[in-house]
C-alpha cells in the first residue's frame, strides 16, 4: 500500500483520476458552451437534486433565463415558477438576488476568483470553488458530500464527517493534490464529483472498477462500507398538511398568495392548513376558507400524499370541492384550471394538483 500523501503518489492519483474522467465523463447539456453563469446555476441546482431529475427543469430554467440580465430583470414569481423541480425556493430567490448584484453592482462582470465570487448572494464556498476552478482555472478544491465520502475512504478518516478535524484532513490532502497535479483544477474537481456519483456510491460502491482502488485505504482494508462516519440523524418532524382545491362552475380554482407561511414564501398556492404532530399545533393559511370547505362536498379522502421537505416528514391530505361560486378573499384569486401549473411553484402543491385532477371531469381540467 503506497503512502498516498507523498508528492509522487499525489501526482499519479491526479493523473489517474483525470484520465478516468476524460474517458468516462457525461456529456450533460449544461457542460456544452460553458459560461460562468451556466456553471453557477447548474451547480446550485445540482446540490439538491439528482442530475437525471434536474435535467428537464434546468433546461426550462436556461430557456427562460439564458443569461445574467434575463434573470436579474425577471420578477420573483417567474423565477420561482421556473425553478420548480430544482430544490428549495430560497435558492431561486438568492439566484435572482445574485444576478441583480452582478448586473448592478459589478456592471455585468462575472467575478473570477473564489474570494470575489463569495460576495455574490447565493454563492458559498462550494459554488465559488466550482465556478472559479472550472471557468477561471483557479487552483482550488471543492468539498461537497461526494468528495467527503471519497476522501473519508481513500484516506481512511475515522473522524465524524462534519468535525473540524475531518475537514482539516480533507483540506490538507486536497491542497497537496491540487498543488502538485499537472491537470486542470476544474477537471480534477469534476472528476471527484463524478466518481462520487457513479463509482464511490454511499452504499453500493464499485471498488472493483474504481480508478483509485490501488490507493484506497478503506477498500484495501475491506472497510469502505463503514465510512464516512456520520453523527446521529436529526429527528424528523411529522406534519399533516390539508390542501384545499376549490373549483367553481367556471372551472376556476382558488389560489392564495402566501407572503410567509412555513414552507411557502411569496408564492401562489392552494389554501391550506398545517398540523404539527403530535402537538396538533395548527397553522391555517386561510381559516375561513378551510372551515367552509370542511363542511362541503369533499371529493377525495384517504388519498394521502407522502412528501418531505428539510427535516419534515409530511402527509398531504388533498380535499377537492366543487362549488357554484367561490368568493375571493384578500390576496386570493381564481385561475382557470388549465393555467394552474403556471402559478404553482411548490412541488407539494404540484403533486397535490396532479392527484386532484383525477377527480375533475375533462371540462374541469381544461
Ligand atoms: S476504491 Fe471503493 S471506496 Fe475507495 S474510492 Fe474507489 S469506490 Fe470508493
Amino acid at each position: 500500500m503506497p503512502n498516498i500523501t507523498d508528492a509522487k503518489t499525489l501526482k499519479i492519483i491526479a493523473k489517474t483520476l483525470n484520465r478516468w474522467f476524460i474517458e468516462n465523463k457525461e456529456n450533460w447539456f449544461f457542460r456544452e458552451n460553458r459560461t460562468p453563469y451556466k456553471v453557477w446555476i447548474s451547480e446550485v441546482a445540482l446540490q439538491q437534486t439528482r442530475i437525471q431529475a434536474a435535467l428537464s427543469p434546468l433546461k426550462r430554467f436556461f430557456l427562460n433565463f439564458p443569461d445574467i440580465n434575463s434573470l436579474a430583470d425577471a420578477s420573483e414569481d417567474k423565477v420561482l415558477n421556473s425553478f420548480r423541480g430544482l430544490g428549495y425556493y430560497n435558492r431561486a430567490r438568492n439566484l435572482r438576488k445574485g444576478a441583480i448584484y452582478i448586473k448592478e453592482k459589478l456592471k455585468g462582470r462575472f467575478p473570477e476568483t473564489s474570494k470575489e465570487l463569495k460576495q455574490v448572494p447565493s454563492i458559498g464556498d462550494y459554488t465559488a470553488a466550482a465556478i472559479s476552478s472550472i471557468c477561471f482555472n483557479e487552483n482550488i478544491a471543492v468539498l461537497d458530500g461526494n468528495v467527503k465520502r471519497i476522501l473519508s475512504r481513500l484516506l481512511f478518516i475515522e473522524d465524524f464527517i462534519e468535525t473540524r478535524i475531518f475537514l482539516e484532513k480533507c483540506a490538507k490532502f486536497q491542497a497537496g493534490l491540487f498543488y502538485l497535479a499537472a491537470v486542470h483544477p476544474g477537471d480534477l474537481n469534476e472528476a471527484f464529483m463524478e466518481l462520487g456519483q457513479k463509482i464511490c456510491l454511499p452504499k453500493n460502491m464499485k471498488c472493483e472498477i474504481c480508478p483509485l482502488f490501488s490507493f484506497c485505504k478503506a477498500a484495501q482494508k475491506n472497510k469502505a462500507r463503514e465510512l464516512p462516519l456520520k453523527g446521529k440523524k436529526k429527528n424528523l418532524k411529522d406534519v399533516n398538511w390539508h390542501i384545499f382545491i376549490i373549483v367553481d362552475k367556471e372551472n376556476k380554482v382558488l389560489l392564495q398568495k402566501y407572503e410567509s407561511f412555513y414552507f411557502l414564501k411569496n408564492q401562489w398556492a392552494f389554501p391550506s392548513s398545517l398540523f404539527f404532530l403530535p402537538e396538533q399545533n395548527v397553522l391555517n393559511s386561510c381559516r375561513n376558507i378551510a372551515c367552509g370547505v370542511m363542511q362541503k362536498n369533499i371529493l377525495i379522502e384517504n388519498n394521502i400524499i407522502k412528501h418531505s421537505i428539510t427535516n419534515h416528514k409530511i402527509k398531504i391530505y388533498p380535499f377537492v370541492t366543487k362549488n357554484e361560486t367561490v368568493l375571493c378573499h384578500e390576496n386570493s384569486m381564481r385561475v382557470h384550471s388549465s393555467e394552474i401549473e403556471n402559478y404553482l411553484a411548490s412541488s407539494a402543491m404540484l403533486k397535490t394538483w396532479k392527484i386532484a385532477q383525477k377527480h375533475l371531469t375533462p371540462s374541469e381540467k381544461h
